[in-house]
């Protein structure tokens, strides 16, 4: 039996002045992406923003649906709709907001174990990390990768 320590890092900001303007930039356009959530059901107004290689932005917001499976979380919208259109450009970051009725939530948006496994899939298949910055109101958390988030993902390997 081996033991085996996993190490993750997570850098904590007080405040978005001190992340670098690009981030600041992304968060700040995660935030607007919030503001066009379609959440009439939960009322948790998600957004995120990633920039691509080649440097353009892109947003995504949670699209609810009265079948509630069938809605789509603002981190894959934004991932897919990158992919789809341009499939051959690199995330180099993305950043995650969610506001409910009290606005910004307090600790840094997290993303859901399916949206964790599809960025994931996003830095295998360009073998390429991709940087999260997840805002809230007491404080931005940022890491390097998506999985720092999810160790052990289920990885396209394994399908042999
Ligand atoms: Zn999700």
């Amino acid at each position: 039996m081996r033991k085996k320590e996993l190490q993750i890092f997570v850098y904590e900001y007080d405040t978005l002045v001190e992340l670098s303007e690009s981030d600041q930039k992304l968060i700040i356009a995660a935030r607007e992406a919030s503001e066009n959530a379609y959440a009439p059901y939960s009322n948790f107004h998600v957004g995120a923003a990633l920039i691509l290689e080649n440097g353009v932005l892109i947003k995504g917001n949670n699209q609810e649906n009265a079948d509630f499976t069938d809605g789509l979380c603002a981190e894959r919208v934004a991932l897919f709709y990158a992919n789809a259109n341009y499939p051959n450009s690199k995330v180099e970051a993305m950043a995650v907001t969610a506001k409910n009725s009290n606005g910004l939530v307090k600790e840094p948006a997290q993303p859901c174990g399916s949206c964790r496994q599809a960025i994931v899939e996003a830095e295998v298949r360009f073998n390429h990390p991709i940087r999260l910055i997840l805002d809230g109101a007491n404080k931005i958390m940022v890491v390097d990768n998506a999985e720092s988030l999810l160790p052990f993902a289920f990885k396209p390997v394994v399908l042999g």
